[in-house]
């Protein structure tokens, strides 16, 4: 029998979406009969219909495919059409094609990014932060490069209610990747243009890789928060940008994300980022489903765009509930503005303490701040994602948390 990867073991235990599930069905299985309805606003998964323009993209896709005229095989780094499509909509046409590449989605993007750099590689991450990022650095090794107690090869820059979620980054380290999300999940903040700024600076400075995740860019409505790094001077130099047609299109269960790596990024070495990744690419990915992909251009069209805005608003007006219900409860809460996570404070209490309380006085079902870091401890994450009446019912509910 081969052994198993080390690096396995080292991951902390249960993935946090697993275990608030099967504390949600602990829970049920001790309240058989109870009358009330849990709800969830714990996952980050999307609930309403992809609506119709862009349905009927997918819908040609599939089409397409039964002809023989009209019939695709594999589409290596994606359809041209499609990824000239990103560049004009998102970047003003500032990238060509072979800097675009199509993938399944973000996060298997994230997974396979990190074979760019191998297990030697310093990661640093916002505190709290998407698991991904940790979790799949000490897949491959990189946590352990210090030999430090747990994640020591990773840094983990306190974003808190002080720093308005924004790092400081004395402590990033030099030469290390630095995974970035705005707005983010879990807290919801959105970093400002100055903010980017100094983020970009200090990557420039200290030879830092950005992994900047912009997968909810589509639910900024401020037009000073940039949806991308690369609206700052620099940023071609040291950021990659992942992101996806999941929520802002309804696509999680399609697949469909892109990943921008510009020709002028280098490693220390001065090697081309971007050959490699098209190296990887090819090696260990076969292309994203042409069906998914016609979808996407349908979402890039005039039309697909204002069913893109439309859905986000429509999720974003479901957050207005979630942060005005809670705010009546004078919990202090951040994001659910130009993002689709309301941020809530708990002071000096246990995150899964105050997610029992919730799910035990409300019913509803929500995500500890902890799952995300050290510094969400005492934070609970709502999702916006959720059908109206239930979300409307889950606000009422948060009325029981005064009780
Ligand atoms: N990045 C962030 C910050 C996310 O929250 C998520 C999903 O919740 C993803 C990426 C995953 O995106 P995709 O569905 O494209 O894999």
């Amino acid at each position: 029998m081969p052994v198993r990867n080390p690096y396995l073991a080292a991951l902390k235990a249960g993935y946090l979406f697993p275990e608030i599930a099967r504390r949600r069905r602990e829970f049920a299985a001790l309240h058989p009969d109870d009358p009330v309805r849990i709800i969830s606003l714990g996952v980050g998964n999307t609930t309403e219909p992809v609506l119709p323009v862009i349905n009927a993209g997918l819908v040609e896709g599939a089409r397409k495919l039964s002809k023989v005229e009209t019939y695709t095989g594999y589409s290596d780094e994606g359809l041209l059409e499609l990824r000239e499509a990103i560049s004009r909509v998102f970047y003003q046409s500032a990238f060509s094609a072979g800097e675009i590449f199509i993938s399944d989605g973000a996060k298997c993007d994230i997974g396979r990014l990190q074979l760019l750099f191998g297990a030697g590689v310093k990661v640093a991450v916002q505190d709290p932060s998407y698991p991904v990022y940790v979790d799949g650095s000490v897949l491959i090794g990189a946590a352990q490069n210090d030999g430090g107690e747990g994640y020591g090869g990773i840094t983990y820059l306190p974003c808190t209610a002080e720093n308005g979620y924004f790092p400081g980054l004395e402590a990033l380290p030099q030469n290390s990747l630095l995974y970035f999300c705005s707005p983010n999940n879990p807290t919801g903040a959105t970093a400002t243009k100055a903010e980017l700024t100094e983020l970009v600076h200090a990557a420039l400075k200290k030879g830092v890789i950005i992994i900047f995740d912009a997968a909810y860019a589509e639910y900024i409505r401020d037009p000073a928060l940039p949806k991308t790094i690369y609206d700052i001077p620099g940023s071609r130099n040291c950021a990659v940008e992942v992101n996806s047609f999941s929520k802002p299109a309804g696509f999680t269960g399609v697949r469909l994300g892109w990943t921008v790596v510009p020709k002028e990024l280098t490693y220390a070495g001065g090697e081309s980022v971007n050959a490699d990744w098209s190296r990887v690419m090819g090696t260990i990915f076969n292309g994203a489903s042409n069906i998914s992909q016609a979808g996407g251009l349908a979402a890039l069209t005039s039309e697909g765009l204002k069913e893109v805005r439309a859905l986000c608003d429509f999720y974003l007006g479901n957050a207005a509930l979630i942060r005005g219900a809670l705010e009546k409860q004078g919990i202090i809460c951040s994001g659910g503005v130009n993002s689709p996570y309301i941020w809530a404070r708990f002071p000096g209490r246990d995150s899964w303490e105050v997610f029992a309380e919730i799910l035990e006085k409300c019913r509803v079902v929500t995500t500890p701040g902890s799952g995300f870091g050290p510094c969400g401890q005492s934070f609970i994450r709502f999702s916006a994602f959720g059908h109206r009446a239930d979300v409307k019912e889950a606000a009422g509910r948060l009325r029981k948390l005064a009780d």
